[in-house]
C-alpha cells in the first residue's frame, strides 16, 4: 500500500465522480476493499471510497425484477431477496456459496462484477441472468450496458478512468422460468474447480430459451451459446441435459491449476451443466 497517498471519502455520488475525474488514472474507486487492498496498479495513489455515495440499496420493481446498487454487500442482497421472486434462483445460489459469511458482509455486488477473477461467482451468474449494468461518469451520459458487453472483456480493461458501475438490474423471471448456479470446490466456501450458471424458460413443456455460463475454468467466464442452443426446442430430460453437459465439456476452455487439471475441470463441467439444467427446469415448474 506504500504508493497510496490519499484516502478520500466523498458523501455523494457526484462528489465521487468529480474526484475520479480529477485524479483519472491515479485514482481507483474503493468498494468492499477485499481485493483492492491486496492488489492495485503501482500508479494508483488515490482511493475514492464509495461508502458515502448512496449506492447501497436493493429496490424491488413491482414486476419482480430488482435494481441493486453497486455498493450493496452480498449478504445484504441475499437477505433482501428472501421471499421475493428471485429467491431460489441462480443469484441466491451464488450468494449463499460465495466464500464465507464474514467476507460476504464486505464484498460488494459491484466490486465482484467489476474485479472478475476465475473464482468470482456474480459475473457467471449475472451473465446467465442477462443482467444490465449502469455505468456513469462525471461528464458523459450514463451508459446502460448489457451483460454480453459487460463481460465480453475484463471490465477493468474497458471501463474508462473515472467511470463507475452504479447499479445492476436483474429482470423479473418470466412465467415458466428458472435458474440455478452450481459450484464444485473442495468445500462449500472454497474457490470453485468449476462453476456453472443456467437460466431457462419452458413453454408447452419444451425449453423455449436458455443461457449457460461456465466459470472458474479460466480467468474469465465463458458463455456457451451453442451448448445452450442444444436444449432449446427439446423436452427437458436427463438424456438431453447429459448431452449438453458433454458438449459443454468439449467446448469450454480450461487450464491446469493447483486445484486440478484442465481435463478434470472439463469432467466436472459436464456434471455441473447437466445438474444445473435439471435444477433450473425444476424451478421453472418442469421435470427432467
Ligand atoms: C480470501 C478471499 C476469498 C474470496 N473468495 C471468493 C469466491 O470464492 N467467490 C467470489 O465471487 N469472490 C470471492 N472473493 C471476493 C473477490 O475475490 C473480490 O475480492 C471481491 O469481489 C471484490 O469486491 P469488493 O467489493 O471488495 O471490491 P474492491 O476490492 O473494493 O474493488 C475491486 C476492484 O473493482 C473496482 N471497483 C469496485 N467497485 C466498483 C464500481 N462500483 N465501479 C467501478 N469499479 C469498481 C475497484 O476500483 C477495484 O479495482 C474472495 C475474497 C477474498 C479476500
Amino acid at each position: 500500500m506504500s504508493n497510496i497517498q490519499a484516502y478520500l471519502r466523498p458523501d455523494s455520488l457526484e462528489g465521487a465522480l468529480a474526484l475520479l475525474a480529477e485524479h483519472q488514472e491515479r485514482a481507483r474507486p474503493l468498494a468492499g476493499g477485499t481485493s483492492l487492498i491486496f492488489s492495485h496498479p503501482p500508479r494508483v495513489e488515490v482511493l475514492v471510497d464509495l461508502a458515502g455515495a448512496g449506492l447501497d440499496h436493493v429496490e424491488h420493481a413491482e414486476t419482480g425484477g430488482v435494481d441493486i446498487g453497486s455498493m450493496t454487500s452480498c449478504s445484504h442482497l441475499a437477505t433482501a431477496l428472501r421471499g421475493r421472486q428471485l429467491d431460489k434462483s441462480a443469484l441466491t445460489d451464488a450468494l449463499a456459496t460465495l466464500y464465507t459469511p464474514v467476507l460476504r458482509n464486505h464484498i460488494t455486488v459491484g466490486g465482484n462484477c467489476v474485479m472478475v477473477y476465475g473464482w468470482s461467482h456474480l459475473p457467471v451468474t449475472m451473465w446467465a441472468l442477462d443482467a444490465r449494468f449502469m455505468v456513469v461518469s462525471h461528464k458523459a451520459k450514463p451508459r446502460d450496458v448489457d451483460a454480453d458487453t459487460f463481460f465480453e472483456r475484463h471490465p477493468l480493461r474497458w471501463l474508462g478512468a473515472g467511470e463507475l458501475l452504479t447499479q445492476i438490474t436483474v429482470k423479473s423471471p418470466a412465467e415458466g422460468s428458472g435458474s440455478a448456479f452450481l459450484k464444485f470446490g473442495r468445500d462449500k466456501s472454497d474457490e470453485g474447480i468449476a462453476s456453472v450458471a443456467v437460466s431457462l424458460r419452458l413453454q408447452d413443456e419444451k425449453v423455449a430459451s436458455a443461457r449457460l455460463v461456465v466459470g472458474s475454468t479460466r480467468p474469465m467466464p465463458q458463455k456457451l451459446d451453442d451448448v445452450a442452443a442444444l436444449v432449446v426446442g427439446k423436452r427437458p430430460s436427463k438424456e438431453v441435459f447429459a448431452e449438453a453437459g458433454e458438449a459443454a465439456a468439449k467446448a469450454v476452455v480450461a487450464s491446469d491449476n493447483y486445484l486440478g487439471s484442465a481435463d478434470y475441470r472439463r469432467h466436472i463441467v459436464a456434471s455441473l451443466v447437466r445438474d444445473a439444467l435439471a435444477k433450473a427446469t425444476q424451478r421453472a415448474g418442469g421435470a427432467a
